[in-house]
Parts: C-alpha cells; structure tokens; sequence
C-alpha cells in the first residue's frame, strides 16, 4: 500500500531524529511491500524564521491532506533564541498548540514500556523493575479542566478563581472508544482512571465509558480513583495495560508513567483524531543542548513511526518488526549517549538508526 506522510522536522534534534525514523520506515516498507511518500512541513521556530509565523495555514493544510504526520520537536532556548522576544502566540510551541487544533487531535497516546536492558535507569524498587511494565495511557485532549469556563473575580472584597470541569457524553463516549480499540490491539484490558467519590464529570464518565465496553466484551474493564491510580503506578506498574482518562488526570499520570522508564530518549506518543487520522512525535523535547552533534537517541521517533504504522495504517506486523528491531539492538549492547551504561557500545543518532534498519 501507499501511505503519504507529512513530515515536521521542527527544531533542535528534530531533523536528526525525523531523518533517523524516515529511514526506517523505508526499510520497513521495503521488506513488506509498502511505499511511504513524504512532504516535508515547516513548524516551530524553523517557521517563524522562513515565515514569521510557528505554523502558517499551508502549512497545516498540508498535514490534513496527509495520512498521518511524523514530527521531530519544536522550540529554542528562552533568553537565548530571539523567537522567545514573540508575544506567546508566535512562539515555536504555539504551533504545536495550533496543529493540534487544526487536526482535531483529542486523544493523546503515552506509553511507558521498561525494557529489561535499561532496568538500571528505572527509579522503581527493584522487584517493581524486575517485574517490567508495558502500559499505554489514553488522555483526554481537548476537554475537562483545561478547557472549561473559567474566571477570576472579587467576590465581597475577597479574590476568586474558577475553573470548571465539563464533559458531554459525546466527549466521553469517542475517548472510550479509541482506549477499547487499542486494548483489543494489545492485552485486552482497560482502566478508567476518574475522581467518581467526588465529581459529577467523574459520574458521568464512569457511566459512559461502561456503556462503551458493552461493545467489546474481550476487554476487561476496570474502574480506578485517580488518586489510587497514581500510587497503583510506583507500587505495582505491571498490572496496567491501557489507561483511560481525563485531560488534567492525563497530563499528570503519563508524566508519572513515563518517568518510571527512567530513559526520556526512548518514549514515544501519538495524537489521534476521529477514524485513523493521527500525529506522532518522541514525548521528549527539542534538546537544543545537543543538537547538530550525532547524540540524540532516534528511538523515541523511530517508536512513535511504529505506533503510526500499528494506528494509523493498521500495519501490525510492520509496527512489531521496528520494535522488535529496537528490542534486539538493546539487546546487542548499542546505545546512545543517554542510555549508556559500562560495557556498552556507544553510537551516534545517525548509526542507531542504521543497527535498526539492519535488525529490521
Ligand atoms: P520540552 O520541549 O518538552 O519542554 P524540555 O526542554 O524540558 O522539553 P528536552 O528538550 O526534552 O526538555 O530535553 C531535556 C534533556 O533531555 C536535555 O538535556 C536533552 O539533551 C535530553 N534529551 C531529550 N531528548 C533526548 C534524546 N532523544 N536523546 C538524548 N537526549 C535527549
Ligand atoms: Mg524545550
């Protein structure tokens, strides 16, 4: 098949580790038959300099027309690159927030994977790391807290703040979906995580999202409290499988899940729309520090071009094969700078991508 691939090197580290992802996907195209086209999008500060704006609207109707958006990372240093002397709304990460927007992306796909070669980095107990965990967290994008009525305001000489927590049953119910459709891809199991003991949107969600699972009767679901949840995730990671939940819950647990893996170079996450549409991108930043010097860890990109081959393409074996290539580099002993441990052989971003493509 023929896939059209909108690609946003971005800043920083951004071009090497695109490129590096790039790569792989033409090996992998290559050895099951499929072809990957690609138009190169601007976005961040590479924009702002070529077009005085983080995303221009050809440059976002480019990435609609695509069938899925490949992207490296956006943004400089403040205080150092001028683009931070822009109001708020013209700096690079603006154009991420714009791209989301733009593309409808309401589900955001964080997983957290230990991989017995690095147990070292994992921050965990011992017997917690040795037990490894494979989890994908499902967040809520473009509802809940963030986005609710919100004001500031004297109420009887005294300051009040208010922010609301608000989601339709619609909301709910197509975020409900997209966590069931990825449990049925992988173990089978999915954990709502909410605040039911206390909120009505809780209530609400709990309601929702088992009226969902009525429709996928292999799936087990569970129902946790957020605050469990974030205690569940340092004591005993090995039990999730796919976690769904709402926007401020989201932000905060998939941080949590993926400073568990200890390695930063080595996560990968995806934006979805509805139907197969998405965008994926390392959950890493544009580490300017060592941009340009061969260091960066490609894996995180080359993981997230696998998670776009499992759901946007619905290539499942393809998606297997570049993680199953990653898995046996790890094993061989290849490392980038930031997984090195002693013993190790250490590589560039540029020959990462190549033991991959060679284990591919
Ligand atoms: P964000 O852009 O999300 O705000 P940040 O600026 O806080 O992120 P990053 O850009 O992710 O942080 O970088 C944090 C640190 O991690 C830096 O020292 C950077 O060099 C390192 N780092 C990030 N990604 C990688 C990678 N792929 N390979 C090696 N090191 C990385
Ligand atoms: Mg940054």
């Amino acid at each position: 098949m023929d896939f059209n691939i909108a690609v946003i090197p971005g800043d920083g580290i951004g071009p090497e580790i695109v490129a590096e992802a790039q790569k792989v996907l033409d090996t992998v195209g290559k050895k099951f038959g499929h072809s990957f086209s690609y138009t190169e999008v601007d976005m961040g500060g590479v924009s702002i300099d070529k077009h005085g704006v983080p995303l221009t609207d050809e440059a976002l109707a480019t990435a609609k027309a695509s069938d899925a958006v490949l992207l490296g990372a956006v943004g400089g240093v403040v205080g150092k690159d001028s683009w931070y002397d822009l109001p708020p709304h013209l700096r690079p990460e603006a154009g991420l927030l714009a791209i989301r927007k733009g593309l409808g992306l309401f589900a955001n796909l964080r997983p957290a994977y230990l991989y017995k070669e690095l147990k070292g980095a994992c921050p965990l107990k011992e017997s917690v790391a040795d037990a490894g965990f494979d989890m994908i967290i499902v967040r809520e994008l473009t509802g809940g807290l963030y986005f609710g009525e919100r004001k500031t305001e004297e109420v009887n000489g005294v300051m009040t703040a208010i922010d609301t927590l608000k989601y339709d049953e619609n909301e709910i119910r197509r975020i409900a979906i997209k966590a069931f459709e990825i449990a049925m891809k992988r173990r089978k199991s999915v954990i709502s995580v909410d605040k039911s003991n206390v909120l009505d949107s809780s209530r609400l969600w709990d309601k929702v999202v088992t009226e969902v699972a009525k429709d996928y009767p292999e799936v087990t679901l569970t129902h946790m409290l957020v605050d469990n949840c974030a205690m569940q995730l340092v004591k005993d990671p090995a039990q999730f499988d796919v976690v769904v939940t709402e926007n401020m819950f989201g932000d905060i647990l998939s941080d949590e899940a993926s400073m568990v893996t200890g390695s930063i170079g080595m996560l990968s996450s995806a934006s979805l729309a509805e139907g197969k549409f998405g965008l994926y991108e390392p959950s890493h930043g544009a580490a300017p520090d060592i941009a340009g010097q061969n260091k960066a860890n490609p894996i995180a990109t080359i993981l997230s071009a696998a998670m776009m081959l499992r759901y946007s393409f619905d290539l499942d074996e393809e998606a297997k094969a570049v993680e199953d290539a990653v898995q046996k580099v790890l094993e061989d002993g290849i490392r980038t700078i930031d997984i090195m441990s002693d013993g190790m052989q250490m590589v560039g971003c540029k020959e990462m991508g190549d033991c991959i493509c060679e284990r591919i």
